[in-house]
């Protein structure tokens, strides 16, 4: 089976996706800074994709859950808060090079592109948190990936043996 390829209910969501999106950037950013970071909106409970639990980037946002928003704001981030926050940025310089509407295309309707974007942000997290003496969460992380929060990048199983790998490398 081609694992590229995109059956049409994906296609569906994945335009669904596009919509709430462009609606979210239209109504919530309004932002003067070159990056803004707020709390995600309680409107993202009634989305099926925008998880708020889950940091999120959207171009030149960054959504931050509840609690984690009440400490960047008391400057009280913890090592892994701080680690989501520098995952995020990663995302923000990179879709700012890039290109942030051909980066939230080739986001959605990539898995390869999707899956090299997070590896790069996780790096970046890992490497932080290895300098910090923190550890990364990686059996978490592979849940979301294979969840709709991430829109199925891969498996499970695939993704626990490419962040583990990643982890090693990172802390060798
Ligand atoms: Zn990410």
């Amino acid at each position: 089976m081609n694992k590229n390829y995109i059956n049409p209910i994906k296609l569906i969501i994945a335009i669904f996706v596009i919509v709430v999106l462009v609606i979210v950037k239209i109504f919530v950013s309004s932002c003067r800074e070159s990056v803004c970071i707020k709390p995600i909106p309680s409107f993202w409970n009634y989305t099926i994709f925008l998880d708020t639990k889950t940091a999120t980037t959207i171009y030149p946002n960054i959504y931050l859950p509840e609690e984690m928003y009440s400490h960047y704001i008391s400057g009280e981030l913890s090592i892994t808060e701080s680690s989501v926050l520098l995952h995020e940025r990663t995302h923000i310089e990179r879709q700012g090079s890039y290109g942030p509407i051909k980066w939230l295309f080739n986001y959605i309707f990539s898995r390869k592109f999707r899956l090299n974007e997070e590896l790069f942000a996780i790096r970046k997290q890992m490497e932080f948190l290895a300098l910090n003496g923190e550890d990364y969460d990686i059996n978490k992380k592979a849940s979301q990936f294979s969840s709709p929060t991430y829109l199925w990048v891969t498996t499970k199983e695939k993704a626990e043996k490419l962040l583990t790998q990643m982890w090693d490398d990172v802390v060798d």
